[in-house]
């Protein structure tokens, strides 16, 4: 029987997690908070702004907002361009001679006992190796927050759980306007100047964004998902901000019996 090649045999793994994953989900109720199968890794990170306010999520369903649904618009310009292929040529690329971008790549992968899925808004591989994590926020705050740090993390362990060599990492969490969710230049502007500066830790500014560039840290992010997947496996209360900025525009405020009312206290 012929040796099956590297990106075969990843992709072959790959592929059984996936049908795993779907089978144990067709089964029924899964064992972790609110019968979940899978942990999304923005619900990791999530947990770092508010952990509160992931379980009101989960408890009372998704609120539209103007700010989530101005965001979703801005994800899709970023796909503008892209073509879908099937997996095994997506993965042949990637293992291939040449770079290849893969925008909202679905990571999957187990950990600690956990399934644990995310798709990054994009990942420049070379030759099968990730090099680097593009995460795009579209806000006005000027630097990025813990919850985004982890979040990118969060994929890095996943890319080491899907068998990828994840020492030459480095992710790129992009600040932009609001306003640039129509600027249809502005992912090609970024990759430059990431690129144009190496694999060298960096803040850049363009004309509507700042990057912040950073080397994975492997130890940090399991840090962070070991804190995080407690709450999955129900060893603790979800724990609710200290800050009442968040609270006052948090869309499950009137619902939250742990909101911050405007001195600072609790209901
Ligand atoms: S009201 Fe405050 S504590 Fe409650 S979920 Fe929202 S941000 Fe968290």
């Amino acid at each position: 029987m012929r040796k099956l090649a590297r990106w075969e045999r990843q992709l072959e793994n790959y592929t059984s997690s996936l049908k795993e994953f779907a089978q144990e989900a067709r089964k029924g109720e899964g064992e972790f908070r609110f019968n979940s199968h899978l942990i999304k890794a923005s619900d990791i990170a999530g947990q770092y702004f508010c952990e509160k306010k992931i379980e009101m999520k989960h408890l009372h369903g998704e609120i539209k907002t103007e700010r989530k649904t101005s965001g979703t618009k801005a994800h899709e310009m970023l796909l503008e361009g892209t073509v879908r292929i099937k997996r095994k040529d997506l993965w042949k690329k990637i293992h291939g001679e040449k770079t290849v971008f893969t925008p909202e790549m679905l990571l999957l992968a187990r950990y600690k006992g956990l399934v644990l899925a995310g798709r990054p808004d994009s990942i420049l591989f070379m030759r099968g190796f990730p090099l680097i994590v593009f995460e795009y926020k579209f806000s006005r705050s000027q630097r990025p927050f813990r919850n985004h740090h982890v979040q990118v993390g969060t994929y890095g362990i996943l890319l080491k759980n899907m068998g990828f060599d994840i020492n030459r990492l480095f992710y790129a969490i992009v600040i932009a306007d609001p306003q640039a969710k129509d600027d249809k230049k502005l992912k090609e502007r970024v990759v430059k100047m990431v690129i144009a500066n190496g694999p060298k830790e960096a803040v850049l500014t363009t004309e509507n964004a700042r990057i912040y560039y950073s080397k994975f840290n492997e130890k940090e992010a399991e840090h962070d998902l070991d804190w995080a997947i407690e709450f999955w496996k129900n060893n603790r209360e979800a724990i609710p901000t200290r800050n009442p900025n968040k609270c006052r525009s948090c869309e499950y405020g009137e619902k939250c019996d742990a909101s911050l009312n405007v001195e600072g206290q609790r209901n």
